[in-house]
């Protein structure tokens, strides 16, 4: 049987409903009916990916279906999968992992080096066939069950919310009382970064974004300070913080621009983790950056990541913002996403 998906067929080219063979699953394999497929700005950036220039279109193969925020319902099960039943609710956590390199056995299966390309992972969505098609065949060890969670609700969270997550826990510790975090870049990840800092750590958040609704929206969320992200919003920062500067600086755009912003809130002692990947970069010497500053690049999430935000989401911690799109109008959803007018993250249904 032929069905429809929404691929990267040649970088360079824009994506394309092309129309593909129905997956079956194979050993350890499930076959996943496609229920809700979030949108983000990294499919974009593949989308306008120029042969021969990286990240993306130096280490992946092109021929893929986009989509790596996917979840829905069990279709099929392969040979081997006895823990999963026909009808089950399940999401996907898109890393594809070997799970026997050192990584995979320290449970950080995102830096898998097996699949590694370059300084991507291999990934349902970005190399491998995504979401963005009413089947997908994922492996047993990449599907989690959410039990009574619906999968269009959730779907945001396998990129959006678990990664934003990861960040965070990368710096809960150092957030005690009377301390700052400002998140740079409010949209799809940020806003998860606000409400999990709010959730889980005690520090007052300052939020930094270009565009005043994104602002408005993470001061909704939690967020004690909306601050215009321009030439003066260091100095903002400043201010705010009695001259002392954020403890931690959680970046989800990753410019020269929010960089160079980061590099000049940070406090000694701080942390800025880099998630935003606009391809920008950081001077870091002395007098560039805070004394005993520390930067790192937070990629991806693991399983448990996943399954521990789920666990939130069953609490009913999270607000989970979307906007949903039929299949059919998935140019429609990217168009809103790349002119910044979404609400909330944009979800792709399907009959
Ligand atoms: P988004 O478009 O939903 O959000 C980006 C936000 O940044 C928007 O609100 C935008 O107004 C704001 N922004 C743009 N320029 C800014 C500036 N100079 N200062 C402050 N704010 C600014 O995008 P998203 O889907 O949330 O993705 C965010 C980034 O995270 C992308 O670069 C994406 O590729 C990356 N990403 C990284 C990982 C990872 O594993 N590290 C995973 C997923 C996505
Ligand atoms: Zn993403
Ligand atoms: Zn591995």
């Amino acid at each position: 049987m032929k069905m429809k998906a929404y691929q990267i067929v040649e970088w360079g080219q824009p994506a394309e409903f092309v129309d593909v063979d129905k997956p079956t699953p194979g050993p350890n394999e499930v076959l996943v009916r496609m229920r809700g497929a979030g949108l983000c700005r990294t499919d974009l950036d593949l989308m306008d990916a120029v042969p021969g220039v990286g990240p993306y279109a130096t280490v992946l193969p092109h021929g893929f279906t986009l989509g790596h925020e996917n979840a829905g319902t069990v279709e099929a099960i392969g040979k081997g999968v006895t823990d999963l039943v026909e009808g089950a609710n399940v999401i996907v956590h898109h890393i594809h992992s070997c799970g026997n390199c050192v990584f995979c056995l320290r449970a950080v299966e995102q830096h898998c080096s097996t699949y590694a390309r370059g300084a991507m992972s291999l990934t349902r969505g970005l190399g491998l066939d995504g979401g963005l098609a009413p089947f997908m065949l994922v492996p047993r060890r990449e599907l989690l069950p959410i039990g009574l969670l619906d999968p269009v609700e959730v779907a945001p969270l396998t990129d959006a919310g678990v990664t934003a997550y990861h960040a965070v826990k990368t710096v809960m510790d150092r957030l005690r009382p009377g301390t700052t975090a400002t998140v740079i870049g409010v949209g799809g990840l940020g806003s998860y970064g606000v409400q999990l800092l709010k959730l889980l750590t005690e520090a007052k958040i300052v939020a930094l974004d270009t565009n005043a609704e994104r602002l408005a929206i993470a001061r909704a969320l939690g967020a004690d300070h909306g601050v215009c992200s321009n030439d003066s919003a260091s100095d903002a920062v400043m201010d705010l913080t009695h001259g002392y500067g954020s403890d931690v600086v959680l970046d989800f755009v990753g410019s020269n621009a929010t960089l160079a912003i980061a590099a000049k809130i940070s406090r000694p002692q701080g942390r800025i983790v880099i998630v935003g990947i606009e391809g920008g970069s950081l001077n870091v010497g002395w007098g560039s950056l805070a004394t005993s500053c520390e930067v790192a690049i937070s990629m991806g999430s693991t399983r448990a990541d996943l399954m521990e935000i789920c666990a939130l989401a069953e609490r009913g911690r999270l607000k989970i913002d979307k906007e949903l799109f039929a299949f059919e109008d998935v140019e429609q959803a990217y168009d809103r996403l790349r002119k910044g007018q979404l609400v909330g993250r944009a979800v792709v249904t399907f009959p």
